[in-house]
């Protein structure tokens, strides 16, 4: 595999003093209090081994969480375990249930982890091209796709890399396909918290059929601002997650103790999180808005902390090369969509990370509204 188009950006917007809109993280601080908490778990003496499904209280936390917002029952004691970031339970969900041959469906563009993880464990993907700018699914394209080897289909909503969402339609369209096989569905839902205009999140587990088959995979990272504590957690059935926590226990074994433990009290105060739509809304606004005389064209992202901005009024570059020239020319780091697509489909958009500070967008934005 080639390094990621994060790494590769993030480095170059380094290396050029760029305002970097790339990879995908906030530049703004995570809470005090969420920090003064990890403090305290530590010097109250939590900084032995956790749980190897993680800190019980704060599986009954999330359990509770996802109750009161999806109305959908978890049990902590042996549905849910805590990972290191969303990313470890997407590798855990993968690798316990793809062998060899096994195929997985995946809609492009797609995030970058899922696809080599399914080839290291043997398994095939198949992929389902979306398009800009609504990136629709077409479920009968779907359905011809899956065959007596599909073992798993990959859904991410709100969805990286095109701010677009899963809507209750596609969602009962899914478990449709789904029921009456023995297909499991993976559901990043790392950008629950982050939907925009009454747009509502639509959890996989929210649909009993679904749920039954799937695992719902979020993380801290991206809801409480601290990509870098690595922490997220997996929610599934009882057989499902009986799998998981065996590539878990000898994956990682378990989770870092005091930043559990801090979470624990943190999730308990909805608060933490309800204010997350609004709050990344107004952001997204403020950079459309200061965009609004620019030569980019756009629909405004509906979820996710990312907007997309097609180029084709500036230039015919491909994207990699425009983005590349961006930040070298005009100092501002995005990411080129193609590298997401199937063979690598460039149809002229570039992603925009808002998760910044609104010093940072407005900056951005009057750098955006140069490039003619
Ligand atoms: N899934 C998606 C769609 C993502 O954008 C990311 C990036 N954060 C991840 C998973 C990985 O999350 P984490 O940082 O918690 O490992
Ligand atoms: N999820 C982040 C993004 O899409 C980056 C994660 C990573 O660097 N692996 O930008």
């Amino acid at each position: 595999m080639p390094e990621s188009i994060f790494t590769t950006m993030s480095g170059l917007a380094n290396e050029h003093n760029a305002i970097n809109l790339s990879q995908g993280f906030p530049n703004f601080k995570t809470s005090t209090v969420l920090q003064n908490l990890v403090s305290k778990a530590m010097l109250e003496g939590h900084n032995q081994y956790a749980h190897m499904r993680g800190d019980l209280e704060l599986r009954t936390v999330i359990a509770q969480k996802i109750k009161t917002l999806y109305q959908s029952t978890y049990n902590p004691e042996n549905e849910i375990t805590i990972t290191a970031g969303a990313t470890e339970a997407l590798f855990n969900a993968i690798t316990c249930f793809i062998h060899k041959n096994d195929e997985v469906i995946i809609f492009k563009p797609a995030f970058d982890s899922y696809e080599p993880v399914v080839k290291l464990s043997g398994g095939v993907p198949v992929f389902i091209q979306l398009h800009y700018p609504n990136y629709k699914v077409n479920w009968q394209e779907v359905a011809s796709k899956i065959t007596s080897k599909t073992k798993m289909i990959i859904l991410n909503t709100p969805l990286n890399p095109t701010g677009t969402l899963f809507e209750d339609q596609d969602m009962l369209a899914l478990q449709n396909l789904i029921k009456n096989t023995n297909i499991i569905v993976l559901s990043d839902e790392v950008y629950e918290h982050m939907t925009f205009d009454g747009n509502i999140h639509q959890s996989a587990c929210k649909y009993p059929i679904l749920k039954a088959q799937s695992f719902v995979i979020a993380s801290f990272g991206k809801t409480f601002h601290n990509t870098g504590w690595k922490i997220g957690y997996c929610a599934a059935p009882k057989p499902l997650m009986d799998e998981f926590v065996k590539v878990h226990e000898f994956n990682v074994y378990s989770i870092n103790t005091p930043y559990q433990k801090a979470f624990a009290t943190f999730i308990k105060d909805s608060n933490n999180y309800n204010y997350l739509p609004t709050f990344y809304q107004n952001k997204r606004d403020l950079f459309l808005n200061g965009i609004k005389d620019a030569k980019f064209s756009y629909i405004p992202s509906k979820g996710t902390y990312f907007q997309l901005l097609k180029y084709d009024n500036i230039t015919q570059e491909n994207d990699v090369d425009f983005a590349k020239r961006l930040v070298i020319e005009f100092k501002i780091a995005t990411i080129p969509i193609s590298v997401f697509n199937v063979n690598h489909l460039d149809e002229k958009v570039l992603r925009f990370c808002f998760a910044k500070t609104d010093e940072t967008i407005i900056k951005a934005t009057e750098i955006l509204c140069k490039i003619q």
